[in-house]
C-alpha cells in the first residue's frame, strides 16, 4: 500500500509545482468591470498579446487592497497573472498610464468610456489585435493631453477635446475589426468615386456610383461634403485629420452615419457570434453523442 500512496503524493506534489510557475505577466487597459464575491471584481482588459480576456482581482474592492488603484476603467496597468481554473487572477498590479487628467473631465471620461465600450464590442477573446491596442492607447492619450491643456483654468471646456477624435477612432476601429467601408471605389463596378451624386449602401458597407447607386433600394443619397470628410478620416493619420474644421452640419451628418453603420454591423456581428456559439454548441452535442454511439458499437461489436 506504501508505494502506490507515495506516487500520489508526488504527483500532487508536482502539480501543484506547475501550477505555481503558470504565472504570466501582460499590460492591460482596462475595458469593464463588475462585482462578484463580497470583494472581488471581473475585469475585461485589452491586452497587446492576448486580445480580450477576463481577469479575476481577488479583495480589490477592500479598502486595504494594494491592487484596487491600479485597475480602475480606462487605465493601462502591467499585471501578473496566475493561472486558475475559470479566471485567471490577478496576483500583482501597477499602473503605467492613469490618464489622469482625463479623469477630471466629464465629456473626456465620456469619449474614453465611448472608446472603450467600442472596443470590447469588437474585439474577440484571445485573439490578438497590437493595432487595436495601440489605436485604444492612442485615443486615451489623446484625450488626457486635450483634458490637461485645460488644467490650468481648472478642466477643460468641452470644445478643447479634439472635435474629429472619435470620429476618426469609429473609422480606423472598423478597419481594425474588419469591417471597413469603402469610400475610394463603387461596390457595383469597382469605378473610383468621383465627387457628385453617390450613394451609400448600410448593409453593403459603402459607396455606388452615379449609374450603379440608383439600380439598388438599398441605398440613400450621400452628399459631397460628407463623402469627402468620411474619406479624409479613414485615409488620414490623427495628425492631419485633427487640423481638419469640419461645418458643424456636415460633422453632424458623418456622426448619425457612423452611428448608424456602427450599430448596423455590430449588430450583425452579435448575432454572428450569437450563431457561431450556438453552432459550437451543437457541434459539441454531436460529437459527445457520436462518442457515445462509437462507445456503444464498440460493446456491440467487441
Ligand atoms: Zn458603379
Amino acid at each position: 500500500m506504501e508505494a502506490p500512496l507515495s506516487a500520489f503524493l508526488f504527483l500532487r506534489y508536482n502539480t501543484g509545482m506547475a501550477e505555481r510557475t503558470r504565472v504570466r505577466s501582460t499590460h492591460v487597459l482596462v475595458l469593464r468591470r463588475r462585482d462578484v464575491a463580497d470583494a472581488d471584481r471581473l475585469l475585461t482588459v485589452l491586452t497587446p498579446g492576448e486580445g480580450k480576456i477576463e481577469l479575476l482581482a481577488k479583495g480589490v474592492r477592500k479598502t486595504v487592497s494594494r491592487k484596487s488603484g491600479h485597475l480602475e476603467p480606462f487605465t493601462h496597468a502591467h499585471v501578473m497573472v496566475a493561472q486558475a481554473r475559470t479566471w485567471d487572477l490577478i496576483t500583482e498590479a501597477s499602473t503605467v498610464e492613469s490618464f489622469r487628467y482625463l479623469r477630471e473631465n466629464l465629456d473626456a471620461i465620456g469619449q474614453a468610456s465611448y472608446a472603450c465600450e467600442l472596443v470590447d464590442a469588437f474585439s474577440d477573446s484571445g485573439d490578438e489585435n497590437r493595432p487595436l491596442w495601440e489605436l485604444a492607447l492612442f485615443v486615451l492619450r489623446e484625450l488626457d493631453e486635450a483634458a490637461a491643456g485645460g488644467g490650468s483654468t481648472g478642466g477643460a471646456l468641452v470644445d478643447e477635446l479634439p472635435p474629429n477624435l472619435l470620429r476618426w477612432f469609429d473609422l480606423h476601429l472598423l478597419s481594425l475589426a474588419g469591417f471597413q467601408p469603402q469610400f475610394f471605389n463603387c461596390l457595383g463596378c469597382s469605378a473610383p468615386i468621383e465627387p457628385g451624386a453617390n450613394f451609400f449602401s448600410l448593409s453593403e458597407g459603402g459607396i455606388f456610383c452615379p449609374r450603379c447607386g440608383p439600380l439598388r433600394s438599398d441605398v440613400e443619397a450621400v452628399p459631397v461634403d460628407v463623402l469627402k470628410v468620411l474619406r479624409y478620416l479613414q485615409s488620414q493619420p490623427w495628425p492631419e485629420v485633427r487640423r481638419l474644421s469640419v461645418r458643424t452640419s456636415v460633422a453632424r451628418y458623418v456622426d448619425t452615419l457612423l452611428q448608424r453603420y456602427l450599430s448596423h454591423v455590430l449588430e450583425r456581428r452579435l448575432r454572428s457570434t450569437d450563431f457561431l456559439r450556438r453552432l459550437e454548441h451543437v457541434r459539441q452535442q454531436r460529437s459527445n453523442s457520436s462518442e457515445l454511439g462509437g462507445e456503444e458499437k464498440k460493446h456491440a461489436h467487441p
